[in-house]
């Protein structure tokens, strides 16, 4: 696959909004978002992950706060970051206020879960004042009662239902600068139900599977999910769910969006799954590779390929690329085999350098 390559899909229209400074929807790129898993009173620790998430990429960071000492601890964050925040609250109308007067770049409340309407209007007036977009978010986990008992159990009608009575409140307040996430843990519930959202409002989706698992299983339920979302055009920015380091949803997330070629970022391995014919060790190299270009941001296909069997051909369409040979591999650019060789025991040194300075070459043009 050559960098140029343009994705096949056909993106649903989406009404356009701003999370700080990042757009959300229309045609701006599907955005990936994480959640800080530290305690938010824990100013350091919650900074330095929202660091480490937007170094790994993360376009938007939504943090908890559960209380208004979390409030506080919010201002003191805010004021450490660059990463547009978003502020999760729950029931809690004097946190979103006192957030939003903090500065926060999004409040993810449901609006139906704030209380009388006096409260939902000062929320709601708030966020128009200070230009900040609401995230509603649906979970198939709790829904409301009597839908519950409507439905029996999580339906995908069901979640639409839900999702349709908040769209309703911030319809009537005249409010439309929303984002609406329609989640599930069951890949089918949550597909279906994004389907039939997408189908009945204009306004930016916030794909999910929530809970989806540990780092394995849930990338592997999550891009399944995210997957049959994306291809079909549905999806304005998503977040991994995984129970683990939240910098691998970011990691996984912008797996998922280069695997369907949407967005891209840093380093594209191909590489393949070695046999006895390969000629250097392919899976030490791209791990350590992997690792090694971390900090690369600018997008790029290397193929590392341990026979001449694959080797040439994937090298042909990719950046870089090296197919192993008898002690010394070739090495290719811009398809074309160059005359310089590798040593087999010397690659992930030899190929590094290239890769950074074709990098360079690149950020200079
Ligand atoms: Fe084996 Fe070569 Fe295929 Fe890699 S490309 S799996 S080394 S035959």
């Amino acid at each position: 696959m050559s960098d140029a390559q343009k994705s096949p899909i056909v993106r649903r229209k989406s009404t356009l909004l701003y999370v700080g400074k990042v757009p959300v929807g229309g045609d701006s790129p599907i955005t990936v978002q994480s959640m800080t898993n530290t305690n938010t009173n824990d100013v350091n620790a919650t900074v330095s992950q929202i660091n480490a998430l937007e170094k790994a990429g993360a376009d938007i960071v939504r943090v908890s706060v559960p209380t208004m000492d979390a409030a506080e601890a919010f201002r003191m964050i805010k004021e450490q970051v660059n990463v547009p925040l978003i502020a999760d609250i729950h029931f809690d109308y004097r946190i979103a206020l006192q957030v939003a007067k903090y500065g926060a770049d999004c409040l993810r409340i449901n609006p139906g879960n704030i209380g009388n309407e006096a409260r939902i209007r000062s929320v709601v007036d708030c966020a128009r004042d200070k230009n900040i977009p609401i995230r509603i978010g649906i979970n198939g986990g709790s829904l409301e009662k009597d839908i519950q008992e409507k439905y029996g159990e999580p339906t995908p009608e069901a979640l639409l239902e839900s999702a349709m009575r908040h769209v309703d409140i911030l319809d009537r307040l005249n409010f439309d600068m929303f984002k609406i996430s329609v989640k599930a843990s069951d890949v089918f519930l949550a597909v279906q139900s994004y389907r039939l959202l997408a189908a009945q409002i204009v306004q930016p989706l916030h794909l999910g599977i929530t809970e989806a698992g540990g780092l394995r299983s849930g990338s592997v339920k999550s891009a399944i999910g995210l997957g049959m979302l994306l291809s079909e055009g549905i999806g304005d920015t998503l977040r991994v769910s995984l129970a683990a380091d939240p910098v691998e949803e970011v990691k996984v997330g912008f797996d998922i969006l280069k695997s369907l070629r949407i967005r891209s970022r840093g380093i594209n391995f191909i590489a393949c799954p070695t046999c006895s014919r390969q000629e250097f060790d392919v899976i030490k190299t791209v791990n350590e590779l992997e690792q090694r270009l971390e900090d690369i941001t600018l997008p790029m296909d290397v193929s590392i390929i341990g026979c001449v069997v694959n080797g040439p051909g994937e090298a042909l369409v990719s950046t870089l690329g090296v197919a192993g040979g008898h002690n010394k591999s070739s090495f290719y650019e811009g398809g074309v085999r160059q005359k310089e060789r590798f040593d087999n025991d010397k690659i992930i040194d030899q190929l590094e350098s290239k890769i950074r300075a074709r990098v360079a070459m690149m950020n200079h043009k």
